[in-house]
């Protein structure tokens, strides 16, 4: 039984569901091609008004959601709030936004005249991850929808309450059944569909293994992708930066949702005029936090959100000590149910080492001491991810010009990597290419059709 609730704050079995069958996944697929002829003819005023009360509706019920989230993936319960508020803010501005994005768009040839038309092209499969049960979700679907695409969502496994949620608020906000369909597979057996000519694109948000699999299907089916995966964000410090602020945003970059972001800084690259201050700062802001139980108020350190993602980091933290690594900070399990690890610190990290070159999905920061901004920049750049990054400097043009030497997909100044319903979202390298959110994330499921005339 795979697709399971397990509280990751004592690591028991909440509840199980049992894997849809090829025939009920056939069916739905049928249900999805189905309304998709329907609902790409609905004026957007009529899908807009759904949309909104999705909304609405994930707002109303935000105390029941949150608890959701938090029991399924342990994450802290004032943060669960704040998912659910962002996405129910994203599915409100695709809701409201959606029909300029679709707009003609006129051309200028030599000869003739000439626009673009932009048209939905279909029923889309989204595997999604458990992170952010919600916001990941509410991503991919509600720009798709609102342009008059239908969606197919696999959700992760271990947050199959929150999966099964979300498809009966669009039902209850008056959805036709296929315009948003939840499908329990596991992630092994999601490839096999992608094949099926019905589905005529997919996205994926998780892990390089998965992207790579879910890519190949894809270009095997000669079918759109879009990837979302992993990332080691650097967290830029220059000398001239304001330490205090800095450490501030580092502490917050760093243990958002137990370090479980794809965009967290994760490796914090400091110059060393203001290294031992930092990391004197960082440190004392991250020893002593209080861990307990997500759902508490006062808590600031949970559970990750399974017992084997807390197994794999200990494992990643314990190799790169191994490797000559020193712990500054935490580093271990800690001792009690569940599935907790201390706030960590490495330091004298090297290439080879686990740290280095992988992605530490949790509340584990990764310390560099460089000689100065063209080595912070070069340190930065000797990552197989490209996702995201931030660049902490009192010279905004300094920043700039930092940030356009970082080859990854967004670069924040004076803020770590974060999202915002109207801003586009995606790296480069092995964390993935496309973009979802904004004009970028609208147009990557379009048909954009040449109209030519004479
Ligand atoms: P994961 O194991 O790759 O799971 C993500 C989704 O992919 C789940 O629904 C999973 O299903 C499915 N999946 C697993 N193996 C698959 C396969 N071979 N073919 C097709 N689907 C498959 O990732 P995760 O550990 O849950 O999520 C964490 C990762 O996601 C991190 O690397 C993180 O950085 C990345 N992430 C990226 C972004 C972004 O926007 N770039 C955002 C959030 C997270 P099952 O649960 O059934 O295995």
């Amino acid at each position: 039984m795979s697709i399971q609730t397990i509280n990751p704050f004592n690591n028991k079995v909440v509840k199980s569901f049992e894997e849809m069958t090829p025939a009920v996944i056939n069916a739905a697929i049928a249900q999805a091609e189905n309304t998709f002829e329907t609902w790409r003819k609905r004026p957007f005023s009529g899908k807009a008004e759904i949309l909104h009360r999705v909304a609405q509706i994930m707002r109303e019920r935000s105390d029941q959601l949150s608890a959701l989230i938090t029991l399924e993936m342990g994450k802290l319960y004032v943060q669960s709030e704040g998912e659910i508020a962002l996405s129910a803010d994203i599915i409100d501005y695709y809701a409201t936004n959606g029909e300029k994005f679709l707009a003609d768009e006129k051309l200028n040839p030599e000869y003739g005249e000439a626009y673009i038309k932009k048209s939905p092209i279909g029923v889309l499969l989204g595997v999604e991850p458990w992170n952010f049960p919600f916001y990941q979700v509410a991503r991919f679907a509600a720009p798709n929808i609102m342009i008059g695409n239908v969606v197919l969502v696999k959700h992760a496994s271990n947050v199959p309450q929150c999966a099964q949620a979300i498809e009966d608020i669009f039902l209850e906000a008056g959805a036709p059944k296929g315009l948003y369909t939840n499908l329990f597979i596991s992630g092994g057996n999601v490839s096999a569909y992608i094949s099926d000519e019905r589905i005529k694109g997919v996205s994926l948000t998780g892990s390089e293994l998965a992207g790579v699999s879910l890519a190949a299907a894809a270009g095997k089916a000669l079918k759109k992708s879009v990837l979302e995966l992993g990332g080691s964000d650097a967290f830029i410090v220059l000398e001239d930066a304001d330490i205090d602020q800095a450490v501030a945003w580092a502490v917050i970059g760093r243990m958002n949702n137990t370090g479980q972001c794809c965009v967290a800084a994760k490796r914090f690259i400091v110059v060393d005029a203001v290294a031992d201050e930092f990391l004197t700062k960082f440190k004392a802001k991250l020893t002593g936090l209080k861990v307990g139980d997500p759902m508490d108020s006062d808590t600031q350190l949970g559970p990750l959100s399974s017992e084997g993602a807390a197994v794999q980091l200990a494992d990643q933290v314990q190799r790169s000590v191994d490797a000559g690594a020193k712990l500054i900070l935490g580093g271990k399990r800690i001792d009690r149910a569940g599935a907790f690890i201390e706030a960590t610190i490495l330091t004298d990290i090297k290439p080879g080492m686990a740290a280095y070159h992988e992605e530490l999905f949790g509340p584990v920061a990764s310390f560099y001491r460089v000689k100065d901004e063209a080595e912070a920049i070069k340190l930065a750049n000797d990552s197989p991810f490209g996702l995201g990054g931030s660049v902490f400097t009192a010279d905004k043009k300094r920043g700039e010009d930092v940030a356009a030497l970082i080859d990854t997909g967004m670069v924040f100044i004076n803020h770590p990597t974060w999202t915002q319903p109207d801003l586009p979202f995606g790296g480069t390298k092995r964390s993935g290419y496309g973009r979802e959110l904004s004009r970028l994330g609208v147009e990557e499921f379009v048909n954009k059709k040449l109209i030519r005339f004479s």
